[in-house]
């Protein structure tokens, strides 16, 4: 494998571009967005300034690896000699249904079809291709460049041979590949997501406050940080859509959404990228407990 097309140049797709281009991948960033290519591209290009100074890279690295990055506006321009296609953009289902099909007609027969979903299941996707043996999922995680794993989703019908290659392709980018079957939330959403929900609800019985909530979990179970600033970071829209896809999925009332994170969505709290959740983000990007809310 050598040509790697990213489709979405968003936190993710700049994120999963970078870590092929930099592992020597010849990688072609499609997005529909102008904007978000630059936007995209800039973000690479600092992530790149940051391990430069810390000296865990090279200037040669730093600028292959801005090298081996073009941009396309068109996806016709963007795959027709990918090896793998690894699709990263906007989670909605119709959408990635209408771009599974067309990167199915415009590119190589051999070619994998990838996608970093985080919840929609790879089986229904893949049915959409004329190639489900060749639809897997690569679910990178935020921030991509840092973080070690990569859960590969097996779709029904995926084949051995392309979950062993795809595993291989991640090791080389010196990731830690997990292999999961494609049932509601794979691994990684279906064990969090409970959990984020279960410290919401706590806060909505009004057991414990936010901050006592993400401290228990911090200082007692040493997780990097606590639930509900996780879910800020998450971005609680994106913690409902998964929290419905695990309820729907599986039909079972212990995955029901708290009321409280329903309503903070419906009034547009969405965390960080709204400027505020269950802590304030809009004097600084250092989390301030909205104690008058829930105290
Ligand atoms: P994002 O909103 O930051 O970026 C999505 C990009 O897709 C945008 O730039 C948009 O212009 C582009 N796009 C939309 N339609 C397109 C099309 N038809 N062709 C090409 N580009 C198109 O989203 P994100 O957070 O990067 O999420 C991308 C995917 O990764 C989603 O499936 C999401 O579930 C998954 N994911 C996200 C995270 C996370 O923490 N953000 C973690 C793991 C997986």
């Amino acid at each position: 494998m050598k040509n790697i097309t990213v489709i979405g140049a968003g936190t993710m797709g700049n994120g999963i571009a970078h870590v092929f281009a930099q592992n020597g991948f010849q990688v072609k960033l499609v997005d529909i967005s102008e904007k978000a290519l630059e936007k995209g591209v800039a973000t690479i290009t600092r992530n790149l300034d940051r391990l430069l100074s810390k000296e865990k890279i090279s200037l040669e690295t730093k600028e292959s690896t801005l090298s081996n990055i073009n941009c396309h506006t068109e996806l016709t321009d963007g795959l027709s000699n990918a090896d793998l296609v690894v699709e990263a953009a906007t989670e909605n289902v119709d959408l990635k249904k209408n771009i599974f099909q067309q990167i199915d007609e415009l590119s190589p027969e051999k070619a994998i079809l990838a996608t970093n979903t985080s919840s929609i299941s790879i089986t229904q996707i893949a049915a959409v291709t004329s190639r489900p043996d060749k639809v897997i999922g690569m679910h990178f995680m935020n921030p991509v460049p840092i973080m070690k794993l990569i859960e590969v989703i097996r779709g029904y019908s995926t084949s051995d041979a392309v979950t062993k290659q795809i595993m291989e392709l991640s090791e080389t980018l010196g990731k830690v590949p997990v292999e999961v079957n494609d049932y509601p939330g794979f691994i990684a959403n279906r064990i969090l997501m409970p959990m984020i929900n279960e410290a919401i609800y706590s806060l909505y019985e009004g057991v414990a406050g936010v901050y006592e909530i993400d401290t228990v979990m911090k200082l007692g179970m040493a997780h990097p940080m606590g639930p509900l600033q996780l879910a800020d970071f998450i971005g609680l829209d994106v913690c409902l859509s998964i929290l419905k896809v695990l309820f729907d999925g599986f039909g079972n009332p212990k995955y029901a959404p708290c009321p409280l994170l329903v309503n903070m969505v419906t009034a547009g709290k969405l965390g960080v990228k709204s400027g505020e959740g269950f802590y304030d983000y809009t004097a600084s990007r250092k989390a301030e407990t909205i104690s008058k809310q829930f105290s």
